[in-house]
């Protein structure tokens, strides 16, 4: 009998002592779940603050957004780059323009327009003279120069750190080697040379059928989930404009984001580094 009641005596203690810390735990438990949920709150707030919602998306590995880049080279022209923005607009999609700086001294008002439209303006060339540009590295250079220089008089704004190489960074215009002075010179400037991964192929001809620009960019975006996507805006490119809307509702049927390099982030920009869209060796 004493042995028995002692048991229940260490038994209701227990159950007492259980009690306490049952009771207790909560109260600890909403403290530090408080304080999670305020610093997670805290982070959301300076990525928001700093415009980053694309790192906070690409930190998400598990789910990768698809990502496109639609970039026109060799405009501004006086009758399609309009039509382009008039597109882009309606379809609320943002573009990367490589321009031209001769182009824009002629159509400088378009340049302006383009500027306002909020799409992002980049160097292609000056004068698109391969024999020029590509004579020596410091003549590419002069020509670059020339026109960063159209780009900051006409828009009032200073391009981002982006190029594209006429012909492209492996373009056969040019000799190996002077070809590699000036990618390591665009580096050591700061300067990254953005290739593409897929082409729409409409310099293949002065003018290609918009079936085919059409198929060649189902084609090539099919098992894509990041595209960097080669058009061109010049007189001569009537079809591109045409396949516009084709495309745009393509790359949104297949869950693209679309985006220009004026907010490429740093996850974006390393996987361009990684597939050899860009600053390719
Ligand atoms: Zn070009």
């Amino acid at each position: 009998m004493k042995k028995l009641s002692l048991h229940k005596i260490i038994v209701n203690f227990l159950y007492l002592f259980f009690c306490i810390f049952i009771f207790s735990t909560p109260f600890i438990d909403t403290n530090i779940i408080s304080q999670n949920v305020f610093s997670e709150s805290n982070k959301l707030d300076s990525n928001s603050l700093t415009g980053d919602s694309g790192d906070g998306v690409a930190i998400n590995s598990t789910n990768k957004p698809k990502v496109a880049f639609l970039t026109f080279d060799d405009g501004p022209s006086p009758n399609n780059t309009r039509q382009i923005l008039k597109i882009l607009k309606e379809n609320n999609v943002k573009a990367t323009f490589f321009i031209v700086g001769e182009k824009a001294e002629a159509n400088s008002e378009i340049l302006k327009e383009m500027s306002r439209s909020g799409m992002c303006i980049l160097p292609h060339c000056y004068s698109h003279s391969y024999e020029t540009i590509y004579n020596t590295p410091d003549s590419y250079f002069n020509d670059l120069n020339k026109c960063i220089g159209v780009i900051k008089r006409i828009t009032k704004k200073t391009p981002q750190s982006y190029v594209r190489m006429p012909g492209g960074s492996d373009n056969l215009v040019s000799k190996p080697e002077s070809l590699r002075t000036i990618r390591n010179r665009l580096n050591a400037k700061g300067i990254d040379y953005v290739d593409w991964n897929v082409s729409s192929g409409d310099a293949t001809a002065d003018t290609v059928p918009a079936s085919t620009i059409e198929n060649n960019i189902f084609d090539q975006c099919k098992e894509k989930n990041f595209v960097v996507m080669l058009m061109h805006d010049s007189y001569y490119k009537k079809t591109t404009v045409e396949s516009l809307n084709y495309t745009i509702r393509y790359l949104k049927d297949k869950g693209f984001q679309f985006k220009t390099f004026e907010d490429l982030n740093a996850f974006e920009r390393g996987t361009m580094i990684k597939t050899g869209i860009m600053n390719r060796r």
